[in-house]
Formats: C-alpha cells, structure tokens, sequence
C-alpha cells in the first residue's frame, strides 16, 4: 500500500512505548475486504503481556495525573495536530482495512480528530463544586479526579474515531488507557498509536494491544488495576464484558447495537426525509449502529417515498472504496453478507416486495447491492435484528401511535429518526421513543457536541460532549469542619 508516510504502516503492538511482537511470535493477517489482500501480519500479544501493559499503565498515571489539564491539553493538541498533516496516510488505511470510500475514511480521521481537540479543552474544564452545608461549621467541597488505569475494547466499523472517542477524555481527564483496537481493522490504531508517540505523550499513558480478543479482553476485565472499561461493540459481547467485570466491580461504558428507527409522517418534507434516510442508511454501507434499520412510512407519503428511494439507491456506486466516486465498499467480511442475505431471505418468504438491489454485487467477494425491500411487516426480522448492511426495509403504517409502539418494540434505544413538518409532533413523538438520541428532520446527529449513546440493552453512559469526560472521573467528597 501507498503511504506517504509508511512508518504510520505498524505491525506490532505497542506496549510501554515500545513497538513489540507477540511472545509467542504468532500474527494475524489484517485483509483488505475490497481485494481480498493482506494488508499486514499483526502481533498477537498473550494474556502475559496484557498483563504487562498493565503494570505499565500503572506506573505511567502518576506523572500524567499530576500533569496540568493545560499540559495534556498540549500533548493532545499536538497529536490532533499530527493526525490532521497525516489525514491522507490515515484515510488509506482505513479505507484498506475497513472498505469504506475514501471520502468517508477522510471525514471520519477530520471526526476522531475533532475528539481530541474537543476533549483536549474540556479537560481544562474539569471542577469540582462546593456545596451548602446543613451545619454552620462544616465546608462541604466535591473534588473530580481521574479514576486511573483504563482499557478500551473498539469495533472495526469505526476504526478511528472509535478509538478517539474513548482515548481523548480518558487521557484529558487524567487516566492512562490500554485500547484493543478489532481484529480486522488495527492498523488504523496503530498509526494514531505512531502519531501519539511521535506527539510525546508518554510511555505507558497509551498503549494499543493487539490479539486474541477473548484473552485479551479477559485479562483488562480481571484485573483491579483497571478501574473502568469502555466498550463498543455487539450486545452479546458488552454483555459478556459486563458479567466479566462484575468481580472487579468495574465502571463500564457501553456502546452497544442499535436498531434504529425511521418514523416518516404524511406531513415530512419528502426531500428531507429521502436525503436523510440515504445517509443514515446506506453511510458505511449500512454497517453504523446508528443506521437506519427500520423504516416506518405512513400510507400516505408511501408511494412518493418509494419512488424516490428507488431513484436513490439506484445513483449508488458500488466498488473499491480507493476508487473515484465510489459510494458503497464492501462489506466487512462473508459473515456480514450471509446475515444481510438471511434477513432479505426472511422478508421476501413473508410476502414483502423488493424494490432495489437485493443480491451479491456482480463486483464478488463482500460486495452487495444498495437493496429497498417494501412492505415490511413487524414479523419479519428486520423487526427485530439489526441487518447492519445497505438494505432499507419500509414498513408502512397507519396512525402515531402506531408508529410509536413498533418503534419502540425493540430491547434496543440507541438512534431514533422523525421526520415531520409539524411542530407539535416534533416535540411529541421524540419525548415517547425510548432513545438515547433522536434526530428530527435529519439523518446525521453524530458530532464531538453531542453526548452519543444508548436506553435499555443499547448501553450505559456518554461518549462525546461535555458530559463525556465524566465518564473518565471520579466525584470525591470533603467535609471539612471548620470549628
Ligand atoms: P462485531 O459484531 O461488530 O464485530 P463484536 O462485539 O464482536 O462486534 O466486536 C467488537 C469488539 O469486541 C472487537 O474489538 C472484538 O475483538 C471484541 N471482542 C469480541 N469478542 C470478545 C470477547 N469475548 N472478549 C473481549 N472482546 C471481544
């Protein structure tokens, strides 16, 4: 691969500031899923030194907590700094690894970046509080102070603003933190790794692990000396994680699956509705836990959208994501296309229409065609299941309250999406989705200002914002009597 820069081109783990292979010499190959290439061998580090890193995350709090919240901001500041020269080097990377086009892989470095400069302030912002005491001669004060060693497990849909989104306030706040970046999309971790080093922010405060995940991530949920874990990933994973933590009794940060809803009135601007559901559906080719997995359209407006829709997806170009004007990848692995295949199966059997797409690409390997199916009913496992592919289900219905129930009918609550002109319903509907976030009129709602996250088996916590740095901080109460 190409690189302006190839030393951003990592294959070890680095641990302690120190680039590293596994002990037992044994790598995985990190595949390209547009070509089907290996990209790079990555180590394989054991549960020994996961344990390493540890011990090395340990040492390095100290000092970095001691720092000023203006001393890291410069170190962070710096390294946002390295990764906007090296943004190009960056996309390349995660387009290879990843698939996405390079447009998007551009935009999501300018995004993960958009964290550290974020949070590199709000750590600045960090107080405490001094409170009324209900006696005369006490002085009641609550300190904020970082909760120490951190680990992050990320996902590959977002190979690095997953990672930013999690290292910038853990770091601004004070914390060090050990990231395990997915197995399929690590070296993206590794070259912001390189940058952060290269940055001077110190051994040991960052560290990136690559390997066995369930070892791996055994070992960061064992020890005590990791006092909080943050997590993106699938509900079935944040739920192991979580009753692996419990003996640790460990703070978490759950970013788990979604499940989204689209409710579409009669009353929407059908432009609006038509350019938000493309881009929250079909971003990623469809593989973002905010993404459109539902799409409930009154009767009303059903024609016109469909037509519309159908135009849409048909303007998508499906390819590599390096080449000019590609606006679909691939899809991350055969695994990805099986479940979206599955879930188009499941529809078509139970009497829904295809309207677009619906098959492998004529491309081969991962790639699948932007697909529209209609009449989708709640019986079918679009319903249920997130497709996490380029396929929009459009289900028709009636009345509100309606809409409102089968948007909820859900064990997930991450991204909900409304489109109507009325302003009364613009306030109605959002209060009654059980979402963490609801985007009214629009299909893009992720930025560094806003607090991302999930209600019931979507997670806990907030990443991003000011509320985001909370996450990596701990209240301590004084009272002090003054008498
Ligand atoms: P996806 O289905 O999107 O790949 P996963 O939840 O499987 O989502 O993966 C998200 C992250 O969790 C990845 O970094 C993956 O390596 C990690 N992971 C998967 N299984 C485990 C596990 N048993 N313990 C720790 N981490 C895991």
């Amino acid at each position: 691969m190409q690189l302006n820069h190839p030393q951003l081109l990592r294959h070890q783990a680095l641990i302690d500031g120190e680039w590293r292979d596994g002990d037992s010499g044994a790598r995985e190959a990190v595949i390209n899923p547009a070509t089907g290439e290996i990209l790079a061998e990555v180590a394989q580090v054991s549960a020994a030194q996961t344990r390493f890193a540890i011990d090395a995350a340990a040492l390095a709090l100290a000092p970095w907590r001691a720092l000023t919240g203006k001393q890291r901001a410069a170190l962070l500041q710096q390294w946002a700094r390295l990764i906007s020269e090296h943004q190009e080097d960056l996309a390349r990377l995660l387009t290879a690894e990843q698939g996405k086009s390079l447009a998007e892989a551009r935009g999501e470095i300018a995004y993960a970046n958009s964290f550290i400069e974020w949070f590199a302030e709000e750590g600045k912002r960090v107080e405490g509080s001094i409170l009324q005491s209900p006696q005369a001669r006490q002085r009641l004060l609550v300190l904020k102070q970082p909760i120490g060693v951190t680990a992050a497990i990320t996902p590959w849909n977002f190979p690095a603003a997953m990672i930013t989104r999690k290292v910038a306030p853990a770091l601004a706040a004070g914390c060090t933190m050990i990231v395990k970046p997915a197995e399929q999309t690590p070296l993206t971790a590794l070259a912001l790794a390189q940058l952060a080093l290269q940055a001077g922010i110190p051994r040991g405060v960052l560290q990136v692990v690559t390997g066995p995940a369930a070892d791996v991530g055994r070992v960061l949920c064992a020890s005590p000396v990791v006092r909080k874990l943050s997590f993106t990933g699938s509900t079935e994973v944040g739920r192991l994680l979580m009753a692996q933590c419990a003996p640790t009794v460990k703070k978490l940060s759950l970013e788990l699956g979604g499940n989204a809803p689209v409710i579409v009135f009669d009353d929407a601007d059908l432009d609006a509705a038509v350019a938000g559901i493309m881009a929250s559906k079909f971003r990623n080719s469809g593989q973002t836990c905010v993404c459109a997995n539902r799409i409930y359209v009154q009767r009303g407006i059903y024609p016109a959208l469909v037509a519309r829709l159908i135009t849409e997806v048909g303007a998508l170009r499906v390819g590599n994501g390096m080449a000019e004007g590609t606006t679909q990848g691939p899809l991350i692995d055969a695994d990805a296309v099986g479940k979206v295949r599955s879930h188009i199966d499941d529809a078509l059997s139970q009497g829904a229409t295809l309207l677009a797409g619906g098959k492998p690409h004529a491309l081969g390997g991962t790639f699948f065609e932007p697909t529209l199916v209609g009449d989708v009913t709640s019986r079918m496992r679009f319903a249920r299941e997130e497709t996490f592919g380029p396929v929009a289900p459009l289900f028709p219905f009636g009345d509100e309250a309606e809409a409102i129930a089968m948007a909820n009918d859900t064990k997930f609550g991450l991204a909900a999406y409304v489109f109507t002109r009325d302003a009364a319903r613009q306030w109605r509907v959002p209060e009654a989705l059980e979402y963490g976030m609801v985007g009214i009129n629009t299909g893009l709602i992720s930025n560094e200002v806003a607090p991302f996250g999930g209600v019931k088996q979507s997670g806990l916590g907030r990443e991003g914002s000011r509320f985001g740095i909370d996450e990596y901080l701990e209240m301590k109460y004084l009272c002090v009597d003054i008498a």
